[in-house]
């Protein structure tokens, strides 16, 4: 299928306390297809949302390429990188934080299109009208103040607002997280429909393995900085290829598959990403892992079609 966007050896760097650098995005390799929606997963701290925003330009990688439209993402600068910042959206945690208090749900919905889309008055408060009953809250809701609304209601403005200028591209982060499992149903089921009926691209980042099998066609895992598997849902929750995502699926109970496959629990510390281990980076808490380990670093490679796997002993899925 069609490649919207190619991430190729994108890093991201910060500088440490200790004065060295910190490796949050390590020569991240990543390709997603126009309209899949691609799940992001791992602890917190691996770097999934440094990625998602380093798709978007929010944070400005220190290497590599994206490439997107055509385009290296990573080398566009004033109109044409406005320009491009439409097709390329954020769906945040947070709806109260996103959103403005002392704003009308109106003006905050149409602020993308207005800026990045240049829309008049009048085309913008049409958009917001029909993207507000888009997203089942209604058109009235455009007079009302963030505050009249509950979580998951203010979850579909900040839904609502990401999809006003139109984009190609939109990164949910831990986009449902914040809500009661009731509502987070809801507004899956709310973004499925618009990735469907739109044509839309998700990114979809959780560190909940329940919700990214409800909604992804794809996952991702990341490990410190590295992507670390790539395969289908069906394939990854069948049985997960690296030990690292093994572990992570048997710590979700209501995931474990048959009785038959040994459940690996995840042990040991997150190594300092300001000191990782040489070799291998999950070396520390592998139950697998041998003097070949220490030795050399894993490179992400295909084990079989549409799955790729960062380890030199991949555990081959359960007959
Ligand atoms: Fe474990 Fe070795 Fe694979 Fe790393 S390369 S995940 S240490 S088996
Ligand atoms: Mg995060």
């Amino acid at each position: 299928s069609e490649m919207l966007l190619s991430a190729r050896g994108l890093r991201v760097e910060y500088p440490s306390r200790a004065g060295g650098r910190v490796r949050a995005l390590r020569d991240v390799d990543l390709d997603i297809a126009r309209g899949e929606t691609l799940g992001l997963v791992g602890e917190s701290g691996c770097g999934k949302s440094t990625l998602g925003r380093a798709l978007l330009r929010v944070v400005e990688p220190s290497a590599g390429r994206i490439e997107f439209l055509g385009a290296d993402l990573t080398r566009l600068r004033g109109r044409r990188l406005r320009r491009t910042r439409a097709e390329l959206q954020m769906v945040f945690q947070d709806p109260f934080g996103s959103l403005n208090p002392r704003r009308r749900i109106a003006d905050i919905v149409a602020e993308p299109l207005l800026r990045s889309r240049g829309a008049s008055r009048a085309e913008a408060d049409r958009a917001v009208s029909e993207l507000l009953d888009l997203v089942g809250l209604g058109a009235e809701a455009g007079d009302r103040k963030p505050h009249e609304f509950s979580g998951g209601q203010r979850q579909r403005i900040g839904i609502a607002r990401a999809l006003a200028s139109s984009p190609q591209f939109v990164v949910a982060d831990e986009a449902v997280s914040a809500l009661d499992v009731s509502i987070q149903a809801q507004v899956l089921n709310l973004l499925s429909d618009l990735v469907r009926d739109r044509g839309l691209t998700m990114l979809f980042i959780s560190h909940d393995l329940g919700v990214v099998r409800n909604i992804a066609d794809r996952v991702a895992v990341m490990y410190l900085g590295q992507i670390i598997e790539v395969a289908s849902r069906d394939d990854f929750f069948a049985g997960p290829a690296h030990p690292y995502s093994q572990a992570l699926l048997s710590s979700v109970p209501v995931l474990r598959p048959g009785p038959a496959r040994e459940q690996q629990p995840l042990e040991g510390e997150l190594p300092d990403p300001a000191d990782p281990p040489e070799g291998c980076l999950f070396r520390t808490r592998c139950p697998f892992a041998t003097d070949d380990c220490r030795a050399r670093r894993p490179e992400l490679r295909e084990i079989a079609p549409g799955r790729s796997v960062r380890c030199h002993l991949p555990l081959l899925p359960s007959e």
